[in-house]
C-alpha cells in the first residue's frame, strides 16, 4: 500500500533509500556534491509525516530560507499541506522565532528589533567616538568582526577582556579596548531591544544554557531534528542543535567537508569529527553517485579537490553522459570578458533553444558583476543578481523599515537615528546627541524623553520632537488596534512625509526610489496574504525581513527567466544547466587576501569545487589579461585553479574561435591563437603557483615550439618525461606526456609550461 511504500521511495538509490527510511537515533551523511543529500533530507520528512510524525516536532535548518521554501514546497506536494507546520528555515530564523516566544527569559520583549550589520556598525561607530578613541585604529569593521568572531565562539565580553590578559602586551591593550567596546555595545544592544545577527544564536545558547526549562521543552517538542550542509554550522549553531537533540538523539546531519566555504566565518570542520565523538553511536550511510553532473565536470571537480591535503576520504561517481568539454574563454580586459561570456550564453541559448534560467555567472565578489550587466543589457538577456547591493539595503527601503521598526520598538537606538530628522524637521545631529545624553543621565529610555520632551528640555526644537513624537504614538495606536502589517506599513508611509518626499523628486533615481517603496508595500502586502503565515503583525513582517539572506533576494519582476549572477559562496547547494566561473585570475580567485596559509588556499580550493559542481550539463571558465580594480588598471595572470584542472577536460580552442561579442575588436583568429598563450611576452610575469619553484627562463610556453612523439620534455611540476602522444585541433594543442615520476597527464600545451630536453 501507498503508506509503507510510497512511490518516491522508487526514486531513490539504495543508500538514499536507507537514509530517508532510517528509524531512530543519530545519522550523519557525508558526500560529495549533487550526490542527493538535500533530496534524502527532503524525502525523509515527508516519510516521516507520512509515517504519522506530527509535521509541529520536525525541526529542519538550511543554509537559506529559499533553500527551506523549495523543500517545504516538494513536501507539501507529497504529504499536502501540513507541511507548513514544520519548522524549518535558516539558524537565524528558526532561533529568532524562539527567542521571540522567549524573549521575557532574557529581558528582552517578544518586538525586539534586529540589527544589520550596518545598525552594528554604526553603533561600534558613537560607541568609538563617546570613547575617544582613534578610528584608525579602531575601525568599526575590524572591531565589528572581531566581536562577531568572538560571539560565534562563545566567547563574551567579560571572557574577552579576560582573555586579553594573557595576550602579547601591546595586543593585550588593543584587546582589552576591544573589550570594552564590546561590553558596551552589548549594553546599547539590550538598552535598545536589540539583537544583532550574532545574537541570535548566541542568545539562544544563554537561553538553553541558563534556563532548563525552556530547554527542556525544545527539546521534547522537536523529536527530529534535521541539518543540511552541516559543513558549515559554527560552534555556536552546533552547540544548539546538540542540546536540542540530546533527548531524543534522532539528528540526521548532512553535509560536505569538501564544500566547507565559511571557515573565515567560524565554521568549524571540527564539527564533523566532534559529532561522531558527541554521538558515538551514529551511523553513516555513504552517498557516492552524482546525479547532477556530466561525468566531465563530476571527474573534472574530483581532479581539482584531489589536491587538498585535508580532507576526509569519499568517492563520487557518476553514470551520467560525458558531455561536453570545459570551455576556456580567455578576454584581454574584464569589460571583454563581459562581452564574450554575454556573447556565449547568447549563443549557446540559440544553438539549444534554451531559456535565460538555464544559465549562471558564479564570481568571486560581488564587484565583479559589472562588466556582465552590462554586456547582457546590451544583448537584451534578462539577469537578475543575487546579493550585493540587496534591495533591503537601499536608502529608502531602510528609511521606511527605520520607521516601521521604531514603531514596533521604541527602544531601537539605531531606528530612531535613522529617522528622527526624516523628512527634514529641523533636528541636528547635536539635539539627537543632547536627547541621547539626557537618557542616558537619567537613566531612562530615549523613548521616554522625546515622548515627554517638555520635562527634559526646552527651547526652539522642542515642537518638532514633540510633534515626531506624536506621529510615533498615532503609528503605535494602529498597531494596539489589531491592524495589520500592511495597513500600519501603507499608513506610515504616506503619514510620515516619506513617500510624498520621493514622489515630489521626479528625477529618474527619484522615480526609482518612489518605485522602491511601492514595492516594498507589495511585498507586505504578500506577507499578509500569504497563507504560510499566520502572525500579519508588523512585528513579525519584520522579522521576516531582516533575516534574509543574500540568496534570498524577491524577484522584483514576475518575469522568472532570468540569467542569474551571484558570489561563489550564495550559490551552494544550488544547481544551473549551465555555468560560467569567471573572473579566474590569480589574486583574485584565488583571492590575495586568503592566501596566508595552506588553510586559507585550500579553502578556497573548496570554493572552487563547490563553483564547478553547480553545473549539470555545460561549464566555462574565463579570464580577463587586465582588470580595473580600485580605479587602477591591473595585468592579470590566470588562475592557479584553471591549470589544477586536468586539462583534458578542457576545450581552450572554440572558445577563441567566436567572434561573438567582439564587436569593434579588431583582432583577427590569428591572434586568438597567439594569445593564448598564457603569459605575453611583453610583460613577463614569473611567478605563478605551479612554476614559483623554477626559474621562468628555463620554461617558455610550450605552444611556442613545435613538440612531437617522443620528445623528452621537463615540467616545472611533474618532473621529466616523454611526450606519447599529440592532439592537435585547431588551435587547441594537447600533449599527453608519459612523467617518470607521476604517469600519465594530458596538458595542455597553451597553459602547460614544458621544456624539451
Ligand atoms: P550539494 O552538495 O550541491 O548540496 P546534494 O548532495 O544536496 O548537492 P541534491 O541537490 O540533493 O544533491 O541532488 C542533486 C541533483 O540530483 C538534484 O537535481 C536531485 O533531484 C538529483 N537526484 C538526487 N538523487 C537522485 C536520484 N536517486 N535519482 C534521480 N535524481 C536524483
Ligand atoms: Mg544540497
Amino acid at each position: 500500500d501507498r503508506l509503507s511504500k510510497p512511490e518516491y521511495l522508487d526514486t531513490l538509490n539504495e543508500p538514499q533509500r536507507q537514509a530517508v527510511v532510517y528509524g531512530n537515533g543519530p545519522l550523519m551523511i557525508i558526500a560529495g556534491a549533487g550526490s542527493g543529500k538535500t533530496r534524502v533530507l527532503t524525502y525523509r520528512i515527508a516519510h516521516l509525516i507520512e509515517n504519522g510524525v506530527d509535521p509541529f516536532r520536525i525541526l529542519s535548518l538550511t543554509f537559506t530560507n529559499k533553500a527551506s521554501g523549495e523543500m517545504r514546497k516538494r513536501i507539501e506536494g507529497a504529504v499536502g499541506t501540513e507541511a507548513r507546520n514544520i519548522w524549518m528555515g535558516t539558524f537565524h530564523s528558526v532561533f529568532a522565532k524562539i527567542l521571540r516566544i522567549e524573549a521575557r527569559y532574557l529581558g528582552y520583549t517578544s518586538d525586539f528589533s534586529i540589527y544589520d550589520t550596518d545598525d552594528s556598525k554604526s553603533l561600534l561607530r558613537s560607541i568609538i567616538k563617546e570613547y575617544n578613541l582613534d578610528d584608525k585604529v579602531y575601525k568599526a569593521n575590524v572591531v565589528y568582526n572581531r566581536i562577531s568572531g568572538a560571539k560565534n565562539r562563545l566567547v563574551s565580553a567579560d571572557d574577552y577582556i579576560n582573555n586579553a590578559v594573557i595576550q602579547a602586551d601591546d595586543e593585550a591593550a588593543k584587546m582589552k579596548e576591544i573589550g570594552r567596546i564590546y561590553k558596551t555595545y552589548v549594553t546599547r544592544c539590550f538598552q535598545a531591544n536589540a539583537m544583532d545577527f550574532d545574537d541570535l544564536l548566541f542568545n539562544t545558547n544563554i537561553l538553553f544554557r541558563d534556563f532548563p526549562d525552556v530547554l527542556y521543552k525544545y527539546q521534547h517538542k522537536f523529536q527530529h531534528v534535521m541539518v543540511d550542509e552541516f559543513q558549515d554550522t559554527n560552534v555556536s549553531q552546533y552547540l544548539i542543535t546538540r542540546k536540542l537533540s540530546a533527548v531524543n538523539r534522532n539528528i540526521v546531519v548532512v553535509g560536505d567537508d569538501a564544500q566547507s566555504i565559511y571557515a573565515f566565518r567560524g565554521a568549524n570542520i571540527e564539527n564533523i569529527l566532534n559529532f561522531e565523538k558527541d554521538f558515538p553511536d551514529v551511523q553513516t550511510i555513504k552517498l557516492e553517485q552524482n546525479y547532477r553532473s556530466t561525468s566531465t565536470i563530476v571527474n573534472a571537480a574530483n581532479s581539482v579537490i584531489a589536491r587538498n591535503k585535508s580532507q576526509l576520504k569519499k568517492e563520487t561517481f557518476t553514470v551520467n553522459e560525458e558531455g561536453s568539454m570545459i570551455d576556456v574563454i580567455k578576454a584581454g580586459s574584464d569589460n571583454e570578458e563581459g562581452r564574450l561570456v554575454a556573447g556565449a550564453i547568447f549563443e549557446e541559448k540559440m544553438q539549444k533553444s534554451l531559456k535565460n534560467e538555464n544559465f549562471a555567472i558564479l564570481y568571486r565578489t560581488n564587484a565583479q558583476s559589472r562588466s556582465f550587466e552590462e554586456a547582457l543589457r546590451k544583448l537584451g538577456i534578462k539577469y537578475r543578481i543575487i546579493g550585493g547591493q540587496s534591495f533591503y539595503q537601499r536608502k529608502e527601503i531602510k528609511d521606511i523599515l527605520g520607521y516601521l521598526r521604531f514603531t514596533v520598538n521604541q527602544r531601537d537606538e539605531e531606528a530612531f537615528k535613522r529617522i528622527i530628522n526624516l523628512p527634514k524637521r529641523g533636528i541636528g545631529d547635536t539635539t539627537v546627541a543632547r536627547i541621547t545624553v539626557t537618557a542616558a543621565e537619567n537613566n531612562v529610555p530615549i523613548w521616554e524623553v522625546v515622548s515627554n520632551i517638555g520635562n527634559y528640555a526646552t527651547g526652539r526644537t522642542i515642537t518638532p520632537i514633540e510633534q515626531f513624537g506624536t506621529l510615533i504614538k498615532s503609528f503605535k495606536l494602529m498597531i494596539e488596534a489589531g491592524k495589520d502589517a500592511f495597513e500600519v506599513s501603507a499608513h506610515i508611509a504616506k503619514v510620515s512625509g516619506i513617500l510624498k518626499d520621493l514622489y515630489e523628486d521626479k528625477t529618474v533615481e527619484g522615480l526609482s526610489r518612489y518605485e522602491n517603496v511601492q514595492e516594498l508595500l507589495n511585498a507586505i502586502k504578500e506577507f499578509v496574504d500569504s497563507e504560510e503565515n499566520e502572525d500579519k503583525t508588523l512585528s513579525a513582517f519584520l522579522q521576516s525581513v531582516s533575516l534574509l539572506t543574500n540568496a534570498d533576494e524577491p524577484d522584483e519582476n514576475e518575469d522568472n527567466d532570468r540569467v542569474t549572477m551571484m558570489t561563489i559562496h550564495s550559490a551552494k547547494g544550488l544547481e544551473f544547466r549551465n555555468v560560467f566561473i569567471v573572473g579566474l585570475e590569480e589574486d583574485l580567485f584565488p583571492s590575495q587576501m586568503m592566501l596566508e596559509s595552506r588553510q586559507d588556499l585550500e579553502e578556497e580550493r573548496r570554493l572552487f569545487y563547490v563553483a564547478i559542481t553547480r553545473a549539470e550539463q555545460k561549464l566555462t571558465f574565463s579570464y580577463a589579461e587586465s582588470r580595473y580594480q580600485w580605479g587602477r588598471l591591473k595585468m592579470c595572470e590566470p588562475s592557479r585553479f584553471l591549470l589544477e584542472v586536468d586539462a583534458k577536460y578542457l576545450n581552450i580552442s572554440q572558445s577563441f574561435q567566436r567572434e561573438i561579442g567582439r564587436e569593434g575588436s579588431s583582432s583577427s583568429p590569428m591572434s586568438f591563437v597567439k594569445n593564448l598563450s598564457p603569459r605575453r611576452p611583453t610583460e613577463p610575469k614569473p611567478t605563478t603557483a605551479a612554476s614559483s619553484h623554477t626559474p621562468s627562463s628555463d620554461f617558455v610556453p610550450s605552444d611556442t615550439h613545435e613538440l612531437v612523439e617522443g620528445d623528452k620534455v621537463e615540467h616545472s611540476k611533474f618532473g621529466f618525461g616523454t611526450v606519447v602522444k599529440m592532439d592537435v585541433n585547431g588551435t587547441d594543442r594537447k600533449a599527453t606526456v608519459k612523467f617518470d615520476k607521476v604517469g600519465d597527464k594530458t596538458l595542455l600545451l597553451s597553459f602547460a609550461k614544458l621544456r624539451i630536453v
